[in-house]
């Protein structure tokens, strides 16, 4: 684990490489969840969160985290963003063990290991503060000096396309613009992992298309891990991968791919640590499934059958 204690180093001394802020160890941007519980305590009711959440993402990975309202996105990212614990199970971001932080520990870790990006502008940009102002504020707060600031503004008013709006302050860009001003701010100290709660919940189908081509440069180009959480399910088409949420688990994947011009996309179930899986609604439904099921190991395949015989009848055992 990363020791907190000393000063964090300038940008040049990171364990990023600065040119192309790719990672120089595996760690760097993974994320692994383990049983990760969470359960609030609201006078003598426990509401619980998460119920025993796993995820694993690779660095430099962008995955979209899709679930209705109430799945448990927000306290997911508030653990792995060190704004909030955990109440069980186990959490490591970039190498660091999120159960065994203090708060000076998470502190540094929400300056420099984390960025940011929240679904209100408010939350995410000084509104009296030009868009080159706003993404410098982070750096300037990391005491680094105005030199290398400056160029480094420059550097991500480029990823985020938006140059020509560096002068400009919040209300006189488009939604679009800030949430993209509001990303660039997010990568100014280089984080390893961007955190991103309904980055697009107030924009339209094009303009938050328009963020995720950011948001993608963010993961291709400079390394840097996304991960976004969203109730939107059209998000997928704009992610290779995507996570379902329900009741505070991880249930389905969808991995998507591009085979020339065509995405093929390849949905899949989790399977946890002990053998458990969640069986798509519809395929329940299909089969009339209740309760108990029949399988049967094959060579290639495991076959689920309904506890019935092929009339229809009931069995009796
Ligand atoms: P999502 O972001 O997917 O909408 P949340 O993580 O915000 O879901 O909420 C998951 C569940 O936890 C919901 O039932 C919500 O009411 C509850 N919850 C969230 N935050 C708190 C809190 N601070 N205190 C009590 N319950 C909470
Ligand atoms: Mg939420």
């Amino acid at each position: 684990m990363t020791e907190y204690k000393t000063p964090m180093p300038e940008a040049g001394e990171y364990d990023i490489d600065i040119a192309t802020g790719r990672e120089k160890s595996p760690e760097v941007g993974r994320i692994v969840c383990d049983g990760l519980v969470k359960i609030y305590k609201v006078e003598d009711l426990e509401v619980v969160a998460l119920q025993g959440l796993d995820l694993i993402v690779e660095s430099g990975e962008m995955v979209a985290i899709v679930g209705a309202s109430g799945s448990g996105k927000s306290t997911l990212l508030n653990i792995l963003g060190g704004l909030d614990t955990a109440s069980a199970g186990r959490a490591w971001v970039a190498g660091h063990d999120l159960l065994a932080m203090d708060d000076a520990d998470r502190v540094t870790y929400r300056r420099w290991t984390i960025g940011f990006v929240w679904q209100q502008t408010g939350r995410n940009l000084l509104p009296y503060l030009t868009a080159s102002e706003n993404i410098s504020v982070p750096l300037a707060v990391a005491g680094i000096s105005e030199k290398v600031r400056s160029d480094r503004v420059d550097e991500l008013l480029d990823v985020v396309s938006l140059s020509h709006r560096r002068d400009h302050r919040p209300d006189e860009m488009s939604g679009g613009e800030q949430q993209r001003v509001a990303v660039a701010t997010a990568l100014a100290n280089q984080p390893s992992v961007l955190l991103a709660d309904e980055p697009t919940g107030e924009l339209d189908t094009d303009t938050s298309a328009e963020v995720f081509e950011v948001l993608r440069s963010a993961s291709h180009d400079l390394g840097v891990t996304v991960l976004v959480l969203t109730h939107d399910p059209l998000v997928s088409g704009q992610v290779e991968r995507t996570v379902a949420i329900r009741d505070g688990r991880t249930s389905s994947e969808t991995v998507r791919r591009n085979m020339g011009d065509e995405v093929i996309a390849h949905d899949y179930a989790v399977l946890d640590k002990v053998g458990r899986l969640q069986l798509p609604a519809e395929y329940v439904e299909a089969l009339n499934l209740d309760r108990l099921v029949r399988l049967e190991l094959e060579p290639d395949h495991i076959g689920v059958w309904p506890d019935r015989d092929p009339e229809g009848e009931e069995n009796d055992g």
